[in-house]
This record gives C-alpha cells, structure tokens and sequence, in this order.
C-alpha cells in the first residue's frame, strides 16, 4: 500500500481526508500536534473505516522532531499539509505565533520531503488568497489580492515558498488547493469540525444556536450589493473536499513537474440566509437570529469557478445541500451529548 504523510490529520479537514485516503487503499501516517484536535480523533477513524491510522505526536516547527518522523517513514509517496493555525481574528492578535507556525512548518516538511525524495505535496491554501475579487466566480488565473490578515498572508507567502521550492527541484511536484467554505461533517456524526470557544465561522455558529449553546445567530450585515443583502460564499461539504485530495494524489502520479493549482468549491453563491433556510428546512429546527453590523474585513461575497477541477482531477461537489446541514447537526448533538 502506498503511504501518505498527512499532516494536521486530527483537524476537521485532514480526518475526512485521512478517512477518503484509507477508503482509496492508501496508508496514512497523521503528523499532528493536537494544538487543535483530540487524539480520540484516530479511535473515530478507526470505527468508520476499519483502520487506525499510524500516528507521530510532533510539531512540525521542530526541525528535529519532524526529521525523525520523516525518518521513521521515508517510504511515503507524498505529503499533505494540512497543519496550521487557522483563526483569521486570533492571527491579527498574534501574528507571529501565526507566522512562525504555519511557515516554520512549511519549511520544516519541504526540507525533510527533499532530504528524503519525497516528491508530491498537496498544500491546503484558500479562497483568502483572492481577497475581494472584482469578477465573480474566481478561477484559478483571478489576479491574487493582499491578504487582510496575518493568517491570510501566510497562505499566500506559504504558495509562493512552494511554487519557488518546486521550480529549484526538478524531483517536486505541488499541488496548492484553495478551499471556499468547508462546512459539514462525516455522515457517521463520528468525526467533525471542533471550534474552540465561541464559534467564528457561520456553520458552527448556526449548530451551536440549533442546539442551545448560544442564544441566536448574529448576522453580520444585510445591506450588501447582492441579491438578498447578505454576504454570499461557496459552501463545499467537508467530505467533497477530502475527496478532491485522493484525486490530486492520484493526478500527482502521473503529473509533470510543476504546481498545479485548483479551486475547490461547489461553484454555487449562497447568501447567509440561504444556509440558515437550508438548515432549518433539513433539520426543522428553527435558528433565532439578530442581523447586526457587518464584521470588519468581511468580502461581500465571493464563490468558485471548480470547471479546472472538473477537467483535470475528475472531481466535482456532489453531495447535496441538506445532506450537508444534517450531518453538521448530527455532529453537533453527539459532541453536545458529551
Ligand atoms: P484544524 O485546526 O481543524 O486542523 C489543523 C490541524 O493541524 C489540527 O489537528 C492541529 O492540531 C494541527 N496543527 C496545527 N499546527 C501544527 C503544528 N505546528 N504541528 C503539528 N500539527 C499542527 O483546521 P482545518 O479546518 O482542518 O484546516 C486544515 C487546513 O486547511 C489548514 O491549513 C487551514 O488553514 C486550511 N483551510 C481551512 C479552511 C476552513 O474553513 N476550515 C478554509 C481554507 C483553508
Ligand atoms: N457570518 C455571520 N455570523 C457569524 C459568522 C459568520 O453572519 O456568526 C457570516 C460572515 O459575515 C460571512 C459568512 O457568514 O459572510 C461566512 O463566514 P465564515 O466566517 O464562516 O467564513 P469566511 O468569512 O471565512 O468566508
């Protein structure tokens, strides 16, 4: 079997992965430090795939630490960096934690990838990169914009050290995914996302508020120049999205040297008040909510053109919108029952 490195593979994002990986027949080792998941994470694998994935506690800023992993699996066929620190709010308040870890660890794996000849990395970036597009949808040739937060800045520094690692080594091959809006969790209610303190992101808020945990929604603004007046974002299910990392490993296989680049994203705007309607319609709770100011920064609204992805790694978003809402719920009563 063939192995991956998938780092951050505790996190929301890298255990869907891991679970789609080891559903493909690859072998996955995690790299996590569990700064933001729980180790219980590999039991929850373990029970919706039949396999526990093999684990090193490291921190990919510890240059000696992460060379005795890479050590330990030298025989992996590629890596994927999903570890990072990913709050946009946190990261203005400490940059250089933000900076020091995600481009530390950035750098860390690429020496150790060249050390050990390890020749495909899949690179999760985002649709933060685009800022506020002036044509919608982005594709991949949208011009990038400066990015408006410290976290934002280090995906686009973190593309540009990979694209320039690749073009010095003629053994690399890249592929740098920008994720739209990751919500949704595993149809098993097994494993989901888990935000820390007072959710910043929209679908965790609404499943907290679903729940009881927070009295109502805040909704930020509703005189945006869009169809509704609310800020409009590209939703993609959790579970698409780590489908769209078995097919870059497999299009990596037979792909030239070089950094490709994909939009990841269902190609589909839907406004604030889209995905409250569409949560409540699939789960039939109703979401208490107050439209207050917009929050600072926000991007009107901003969803992907996916046709590149389409053609090239044979992927598309397919799970439906309210199969999406009830996973998220279901997610949320089994963490809320603990
Ligand atoms: P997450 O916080 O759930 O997962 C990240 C994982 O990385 C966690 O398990 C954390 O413990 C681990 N980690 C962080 N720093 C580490 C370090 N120095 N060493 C080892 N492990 C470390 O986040 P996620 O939502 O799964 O995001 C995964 C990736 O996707 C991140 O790079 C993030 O920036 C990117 N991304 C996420 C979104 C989103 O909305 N969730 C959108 C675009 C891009
Ligand atoms: N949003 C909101 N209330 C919240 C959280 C988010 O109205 O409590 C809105 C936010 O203004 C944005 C959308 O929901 O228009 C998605 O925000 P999120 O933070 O989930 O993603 P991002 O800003 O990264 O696109």
């Amino acid at each position: 079997m063939q192995k991956i490195i998938v780092t951050g593979g505790c996190g929301y994002i890298g255990s869907h992965t891991t679970v789609a990986l080891q559903n493909a027949g690859y072998n996955v080792v995690i790299f996590d430090n569990l700064a933001n998941s729980r180790i219980d994470t590999l039991d929850r694998i373990a029970e919706i795939t039949g396999t526990r994935p093999d684990f090193e506690h490291v921190d990919c800023t510890d240059t000696n630490a992460i060379q005795n992993a890479f050590a330990k699996n030298s025989d992996a066929i590629g890596v994927i960096h999903f570890a990072a620190l990913k709050a946009v709010g946190e990261s203005v308040q400490k940059p250089i934690e933000y900076y020091k870890n995600n481009l530390i660890s950035l750098l860390n794996i690429l020496e150790q990838m060249s050390a050990f000849d390890i020749k495909n990395i899949v690179f999760s970036s985002s649709a933060t990169v685009y800022g506020t597009p002036d044509t919608l949808p982005v594709t991949e040739q949208t011009p990038l914009q400066p990015a408006t937060s410290p976290y934002g800045q280090t995906k686009v520094m973190a593309e540009t050290i990979i694209r320039d690692a690749v073009a010095a080594n003629s053994n690399l091959r890249a592929v740098l995914l920008r994720y739209f809006n990751p919500i949704g969790a595993h149809p098993s209610g097994k494993i989901g996302e888990l935000p820390n303190g007072v959710p910043n992101n929209l679908m965790p808020y609404i499943t907290q508020v679903a729940a009881g945990i927070r009295e109502k929604l805040n909704i930020f603004g509703n005189d945006y120049e869009t169809r509704d007046g609310f800020c409009i974002r590209d939703y993609i299910d959790v579970n698409d999205l780590a489908d769209a990392h078995v097919a870059a490993m497999r299009y990596m296989e037979q792909m030239q040297n070089g950094t490709a680049i994909f939009n990841l994203g269902t190609g589909r705007g839907l406004s604030v008040m889209e995905l409250v309607n569409a949560f409540e319609h699939a789960t039939g709770v109703k979401i208490k909510y107050e439209i207050t100011s917009r929050r600072p920064g926000d991007v009107p609204a901003i969803w992907a053109c996916a046709d590149l992805a389409k053609e090239k790694l044979g992927w598309v978003a397919k799970t439906d919108l309210s199969d999406t809402m009830k996973s998220a719920w279901r997610w949320q009563q089994n963490i809320s029952e603990k």
